[in-house]
């Protein structure tokens, strides 16, 4: 250790009732002292300081150690123990009582765990902000608590301090992004079991109505345009009403594979509801549509379904075809290929009609 006069840490702290302060921290909270990632690495005076004068804390399982939003000016080093930190509390929550803070806290989300070891606080010295986040302890624990003008003598004293502080930071914000990613693909996931059909597997109708307005949007200035068709299965309730649901829902699906195979991959396919499905197809004008519609009208009726009982059904779909006039809205285009599908059954079902409607010059 350097002893010399001047050093920050010198004789004098050695003199002053060391004995009395290295006494509050057993052999145990020393060897956690001296394995931190904070002090890898860093010998002499300032080692020194941190075993023997750094302030010791002592909190109670359940207490509050930062707030968010209120100043603190501390690095906290756990000795033992372990905090939870926690986001997303109010300010106003924050402005309160420590332990009104700390049941408020604990309503909150919790992100991340800090043991012996490990740090908190040290975001806050670094930036000067105040604390995003609460502190709280899990268990009793045990605290180096570092104040902030103690912390910046020891990194100029020992730059290797200040490189250690570095890789906690990056640490924690590697954490941090990794954290984000993964809430990220949860969203996702989400979303996408939000907008899929479990029984099908196609798109339902909420996904429909987010994606036909901006196909129809981005076919503005293609003069082939976009048209949809709507399918309903013939008779089904007959199917329900003779063979069962379970029987029913494998109809369902089996019409579901039969439609997507007689499309494009950029063709839209979902389950409008019950029944019934809706296709929008991109770039194909009244003439092919009504053709892609045959196509599946005939594919459903051609080979009865095989089902899981090992007998056959057959089955039988209408459709209607309306080709967007470039300027309706979804609904509008949602209601001409309905109408279409309308005539379809009244003309007998297993058909395709194709709406006519005034053509724009
Ligand atoms: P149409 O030829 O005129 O279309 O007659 P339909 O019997 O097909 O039409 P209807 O609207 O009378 O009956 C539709 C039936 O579809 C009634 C409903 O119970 C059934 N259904 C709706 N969703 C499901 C489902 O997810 N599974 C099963 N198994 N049945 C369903
Ligand atoms: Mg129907
Ligand atoms: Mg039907």
């Amino acid at each position: 250790m350097n002893t010399e006069s001047g050093t920050r840490y010198g004789s004098a702290a050695l003199d002053r009732p060391a004995l009395e302060r290295a006494a509050k921290l057993t052999p145990a909270l020393r060897a956690c002292l001296l394995r931190s990632r904070l002090l890898d690495g860093v010998t002499g005076d300032t080692l020194h300081y941190w075993l023997n004068d750094a302030p010791v804390r002592w909190i109670r399982q359940g207490e509050t150690l930062i707030c968010l939003g209120v100043a603190h000016h501390t690095l906290f080093l756990v000795l033992s123990g372990e905090l939870s930190v926690w986001l997303e509390a109010t300010p106003a929550a924050a402005a309160s009582e420590r332990h009104v803070a700390a049941s408020a806290a604990s309503a909150k989300k919790q992100v991340a765990r800090i043991g012996p070891g490990e740090t908190a606080g040290e975001q806050s010295l670094i930036d000067g902000q105040l604390p995003n986040a609460w502190a709280v302890a899990e268990e009793d624990c045990c605290l180096l608590a570092v104040p902030a003008a103690m912390l910046w003598q020891s990194m100029q004293a020992e730059p290797q301090v200040a490189l250690n502080l570095l890789r906690v930071l990056s640490a924690r914000v590697r954490k941090a992004n990794a954290g984000f990613s993964e809430a990220m693909a949860h969203q996702q996931r989400l979303t996408q079991d939000a907008e899929t059909d479990a029984l099908t597997g196609l798109y339902n109708r909420r996904w429909m109505d987010r994606h036909y307005p901006r196909t129809l949007m981005s076919q503005h200035m293609d003069p082939r345009g976009a048209s949809i068709l709507m399918i309903d299965i013939d008779h089904f309730k007959r199917v329900n009403d003779d063979h069962g649901h379970g029987v029913g829902d494998q109809v369902l699906f089996q019409t579901a594979r039969r439609i997507e195979f007689a499309l494009r991959p950029g063709d839209l396919c979902a389950r409008y509801g019950g029944e019934e499905f809706c296709v929008l197809l991109p770039t194909v004008d009244l003439a092919l549509a009504t053709r892609i519609a045959q196509r599946i009208c005939a594919s459903v009726a051609r080979q009865p379904f095989a089902l899981n009982t090992g007998a056959t059904l057959p089955v039988s779909v209408s459709i209607g075809v309306a080709c967007w006039d470039q300027q309706e809205s979804l609904e509008l285009l949602l209601h001409a290929a309905d109408g279409a599908l309308y005539q379809a059954k009244r003309q007998g079902r297993n058909r395709v009609i194709a709406a006519q409607r005034p053509v724009l010059v």
